[in-house]
């Protein structure tokens, strides 16, 4: 069986809808005449070209069938988290969101599988809804690598992850909102520098917090990009941890025997990458991450793992068998 872990929806949200949320800042569908191809916008700005299979589940399965894939696990677009929003609003708005995507998926709900999105801002409303969103079939939770200046390790987020765990809800954690200034503002540079970036502060702000002790065992953490720079940058953190003590202070182990606790994608398009990433993480640890339907996803979904000289039996886990265990589908 093959699983796509990390895909996007973005339902059709008028302009009005969005300025009800902020008008400034909360994205919306405009779909163009043929009604295949259209944009994404933030307030009068286009902000990512995007096509049918965005917002409706019946393209989707089209491409599903044309890719060869049986599951694709779905998850909103990051910019619909609305974490600086007044909570009210917030917690409306994901809802809406949840429901929504529940929508997308019921093009046929064996193949089309939906993580939910939570108001982070506020513990208890965001605990609340994996709550209500389990009960509604949502197979886990979409959550952005920080809430503003809180990272990962702030105590409520990590209260949040303890409920996750116990509600046995897995967790994808998406970089987003990315750090740069203005020599960032060209050429993508944000999502080919500052996203790996902060997917691998997100990680690192677990484990040298010394929250990793904290968290249940029983917690499914997945980060996207093949968790980013981590895995690659995780020689230079023990060699950081060893050697300086204010790298150790609150982590009691050394940072790369926490990885056998974090699940990646396979989102690294080079085969090296994805050969270093299997070694470094483990073969049951990395899944299927295409990022379609979006320009940076993988164009022939699975390809990467398919063609590379891994042994049959991880590819076979890569490609599925981890995401079964993992989201329990
Ligand atoms: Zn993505």
């Amino acid at each position: 069986m093959i699983i796509d872990i990390h895909s996007h929806f973005f339902p059709k949200l008028s302009q009005a809808e969005a300025a009800a949320l902020n008008r400034a800042t909360a994205p919306w569908l405009k779909i163009g005449a043929d009604a295949r191809f259209g944009d994404i916008y933030i307030d009068e700005k286009p902000f990512r070209p995007v096509y049918d299979a965005l917002w409706d589940g019946k393209a989707r399965l089209e491409t599903l069938d044309q890719q060869g894939l049986d599951v694709q696990v779905v998850c909103a677009t990051p910019v619909m988290f609305a974490y600086a929003e007044p909570i009210a609003k917030a917690a409306a708005w994901n809802q809406r969101m949840n429901d929504l995507g529940t929508e997308f998926c019921a093009a046929d709900p064996k193949r089309l599988k939906v993580l939910a999105q939570v108001p982070l801002q506020d513990i208890d409303a965001a605990c609340k809804e994996v709550s209500r969103v389990k009960q509604n079939g949502h197979v886990g939770v979409q959550i952005g690598n920080h809430v503003g200046d809180k990272s990962l390790n702030d105590e409520g987020i990590l209260e949040f992850l303890n409920h996750c765990a116990a509600e046995n809800m897995p967790v994808l954690v998406h970089p987003w909102d990315m750090m740069g200034d203005v020599r960032m503002e060209k050429w993508m540079l944000k999502w080919l520098v500052s996203m790996p970036a902060e997917t691998q502060l997100g990680a690192l702000s677990l484990i040298l917090s010394g929250a990793m002790e904290r968290l249940s065992p029983d917690l499914k953490i997945c980060f996207a990009h093949g968790g980013g720079s981590l895995p690659y940058l995780i020689g230079r953190v023990d060699n950081a941890w060893t050697h300086r003590d204010i790298v150790r202070e609150d982590c009691p182990n050394l940072p790369s025997s926490y990885l056998n606790r974090l699940w990646v994608d396979s989102a690294v398009f080079d085969p090296d990458a994805l050969l270093f990433l299997v070694k470094k993480m483990g073969e049951d640890k990395v899944m299927l991450g295409s990022d379609a339907p979006f320009p940076l996803g993988e164009q022939q979904i699975g390809s990467l793992i398919e063609n590379s000289s891994l042994q049959a039996a991880a590819k076979q886990k890569i490609l599925g068998g981890n995401a079964a265990h993992f989201f329990a589908i």
